[in-house]
C-alpha cells in the first residue's frame, strides 16, 4: 500500500529532512584521519536530540546506532566503532531522524583526507547517479525510469549497481512502499503521482554489484573487496515540483 502525502505531511517530512541534512553538514566538519566513527555517531545523536528530534535508525529493527558508517568496501549499514579513520579512505554516512512522527533519511560518501582518483571518481559518479535519478522522479514517470537513469550512468562508467538493497517510500515509517531500485526498465513499475515521497539511494560499486553481510549481522560489503559509495536524498513529488527534503 502506497501512502501519498498531503502538504502538511510533506512539511513534516521536510522538517525531519532538514535535521538530517544539518546533521551531515555538522558531521562532515569532523571527518579526518584519527577520528573514530563512534565519535561521529555520538555527535550526530546529540545534534539530532538538540533539534528536538530523535535518531531515526537507533532501535529500529534493533539497530544499535544513530549513524551507519561504511568505510571503503563496506556498502551500507556499517556499525560505528572505535577504529580511527585513515587518510585515503572513503566513508559513507547514512543518518535518519524522526520529528513529529515523520522520518528523514539522508546519506553521503565523504573522502577522508585525500583519496586516490579511482575512489574520487566513484564518489562523484554516485552523487551524479542520485541527482539523475531525482530528475526522473517526476509525475507521470514510473519508478523504473528512476532506476534506469541511475543504472545507465553507473554502468557507462563500468560500475556495479547493488541489487540486494533499494530505496523506499518514506513517511511515518522509515521504509514504506514502493521499493525504489537503482536499476530498472524505462516505463516499468509504479506510476509516480503527486504526494509520493521516496528516498532514492544509489549504492554503486567500483567492481561487481555482488555483496555479502559481515558476521556482525549488519555491515554489507562488496564481494570483490572493491570500494563502494552511497548517496541518498528523501524527496517529495508534487504537481509543481520535485522537492528535495534533505537539501
Ligand atoms: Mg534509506
Amino acid at each position: 500500500m502506497i501512502y501519498l502525502k498531503n502538504n502538511s505531511e510533506i512539511d513534516k517530512l521536510y522538517h525531519a529532512g532538514q535535521i538530517v541534512k544539518d546533521t551531515l553538514y555538522m558531521v562532515e566538519e569532523y571527518i579526518k584521519p584519527g577520528v573514530t566513527t563512534l565519535d561521529l555517531d555520538r555527535m550526530a545523536e546529540e545534534f539530532i536530540i538538540s533539534n528536538k528530534a530523535k535518531p531515526g535508525f537507533k532501535g529500529l529493527y534493533d539497530y544499535p546506532s544513530t549513524l551507519c558508517t561504511s568505510v571503503d568496501d563496506e556498502v551500507v549499514h556499517g556499525l560505528p566503532n572505535t577504529i580511527p579513520l585513515q587518510e585515503g579512505q572513503i566513508l559513507s554516512v547514512d543518518v535518519g531522524s524522526i520529528y513529529d512522527g515523520f522520518y528523514g533519511d539522508h546519506a553521503k560518501t565523504f573522502c577522508v583526507g585525500s583519496v586516490n582518483s579511482e575512489k574520487k571518481h566513484l564518489v562523484e559518479i554516485t552523487e551524479e547517479c542520485l541527482y539523475e535519478g531525482i530528475k526522473h522522479a517526476k509525475v507521470g514517470n514510473t519508478i523504473g525510469d528512476i532506476g534506469h537513469a541511475i543504472q545507465n550512468i553507473a554502468e557507462k562508467n563500468g560500475y556495479g549497481v547493488v541489487r540486494d538493497l533499494v530505496g523506499h517510500g518514506i513517511g511515518q515509517k522509515l521504509h514504506e512502499e514502493p521499493q525504489v531500485p537503482n536499476f530498472g526498465l524505462k516505463g516499468k513499475g509504479v506510476l509516480i503521482q503527486p504526494g509520493l515521497c521516496i528516498a532514492i539511494e544509489p549504492m554503486i560499486n567500483c567492481g561487481s554489484y555482488e555483496v555479502y553481510t559481515k558476521d556482525d549481522g549488519w555491515t554489507i560489503c562488496t564481494k570483490d573487496g572493491k570500494p563502494s559509495a552511497h548517496f541518498e536524498h528523501s524527496i517529495a513529488i508534487t504537481e509543481k515540483e520535485i522537492k528535495i527534503l534533505t537539501k
